[in-house]
């Protein structure tokens, strides 16, 4: 498995990882769990993404490390910017997670921000990087993914997250894969082994096949995605007071609906009751994500048109709330 794994790696980023640094877990959870465990502690900080996957904050909030949010923001394509993050860094900074393809907002980071963010940081030894890429296969239009393991400087303090959650749409599997840095690999091994031991060897079995096999079905996914994409931001720009960037990976469309007179969570909350369509508002993601909706299309066209006809029902019909 783990082979299997370090040559995809070869295959996707160009880099020549040992199969002893690779950890298979029971999901991309679990590898943010074991990562933010060993480095959080009271008195360290940690930079996240915000709005961002939930978990980094609740498990830095667990370890009482100091959260120190990196806010995206829409008129950058809620990209990271490296100026930014450097610039948050102090003595007591023990790691940095990232995430692109991004979770909610479907924001993609350039190969000049990494460049710029990757020679910062050589000032920095103390710092480690988690960086999420559970969506690296997922972009559109020619977009890049651009690995953090292709960059032999972060090799020593790297954390690569992946899985087969959404590239192979297994995510009730529950299997995920990370690379460690040899520093780090040792204890994440025994958290992982005192925590569960392995992950089940039929799921190992179907995610090996999954990575062997042909990829036409990933290919396939995303060509469908590439579809819906476009046809839900186009709905979501035709609604009233709602405007949506077009993203560059994942499968979300983060809709800024502060124009609606609601706050994201009384949208959300009206739209399941009323509309019976289910969206997550932006602050469940982070208090940078207020006025924004989150809408999965990781569902069907006819399914999506229904969602946004229905939401565009209720924003004409709802009074706007005083
Ligand atoms: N990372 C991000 C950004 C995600 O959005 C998700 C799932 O939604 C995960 C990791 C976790 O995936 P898994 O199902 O493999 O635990």
């Amino acid at each position: 498995m783990r082979e299997a794994v370090a040559a995809d790696i070869a295959l996707r980023t160009g880099a020549a990882v040992s199969p002893e640094r690779i950890l298979i877990v029971p999901g991309g959870k679990a590898t943010m769990f074991i990562a933010i465990l060993m480095l959080g502690a009271p008195g360290m900080e940690i930079l996240y993404p915000d709005p961002g996957f939930p978990i980094y904050r609740s498990m830095i909030d667990f370890t009482g490390a100091i959260p120190v949010p990196i806010a995206l923001r829409e008129e950058r394509g809620f990209a990271i910017s490296a100026e930014e993050i450097l610039g948050r860094i102090t003595p007591r900074t023990r790691l940095i997670i990232l995430n692109s393809p991004a979770n909610p907002t479907g924001g993609t980071t350039l190969r000049a921000e990494i460049e710029t963010l990757v020679t910062g940081l050589q000032a920095h030894p103390q710092v480690a990087v988690l960086s999420d890429e559970i969506y690296d296969r997922i972009v559109y239009d020619g977009v890049e993914h651009v690995s953090l393991m292709a960059f032999e400087a972060l090799r020593d303090r790297l954390i690569l997250l992946n899985g087969w959650s959404k590239t192979y749409a297994m995510t009730g599997w529950r299997i995920g894969y990370a690379v460690w840095p040899p520093a780090l690999y040792d204890a994440a091994r025994k958290l992982a082994v005192n925590a569960w031991s392995c992950v089940n060897a039929p799921t190992q079995f179907a995610a090996l096949a999954a990575l062997a096999g042909p990829q036409d079905a990933v290919d396939d996914m995303v060509t469908a995605f590439a579809a819906r994409r476009q046809a839900i931001v186009a709905a979501l720009n035709a609604l009233p007071n709602v405007s949506c960037r077009m993203p560059g990976g994942a499968f979300y469309a983060f809709a800024n609906i502060s124009a609606t007179g609601f706050t994201a969570k009384a949208l959300a909350a009206a739209l399941l009751e009323e509309a019976g369509v289910a969206a997550i508002a932006g602050p469940d993601f982070g208090p940078q994500g207020e006025g924004y909706l989150r809408l999965s299309y990781a569902n069907s066209l006819d399914n999506i048109e229904c969602a946004i006809a229905r939401i565009g029902m209720f924003l004409k019909m709802a009074r706007k709330p005083a």
